[in-house]
């Protein structure tokens, strides 16, 4: 099956460049739900922290995406752990809009 090896490849491949995603584009909006905005366009994608979903094209595709990854990255956590506890909601560079 050459389309599961290339969603495994990919997958690491999103994984190994989840630090490129800068933190500064992260924005915490409860302990369920991160905004990563999208790197070339002023948009944002929406990460369910608790199911591990995303809503951009990218991760219907493979069960994965970078703002998954990136999220993952900078909170912690990945299946079967979910990283609310590192959550900081009320950090403060997270009070301006
Ligand atoms: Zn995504």
């Amino acid at each position: 099956m050459d389309g599961f090896d290339l969603a495994e490849e990919r997958k690491k491949g999103i994984l190994t460049r989840a630090p490129e995603i800068p933190r500064d584009c992260m924005k915490v909006i409860n302990q369920e739900r991160i905004l990563v905005r999208s790197s070339n366009q002023e948009q944002f994608y929406s990460v369910n922290t608790v199911l591990n979903e995303c809503d951009c094209k990218d991760f219907p595709r493979i069960g994965l995406c970078k703002h998954l990854a990136a999220v993952w990255h900078y909170f912690g956590g990945g299946k079967h752990s979910a990283p609310t506890a590192q959550l900081h909601p009320t950090a403060p560079d997270l009070h301006h809009t």
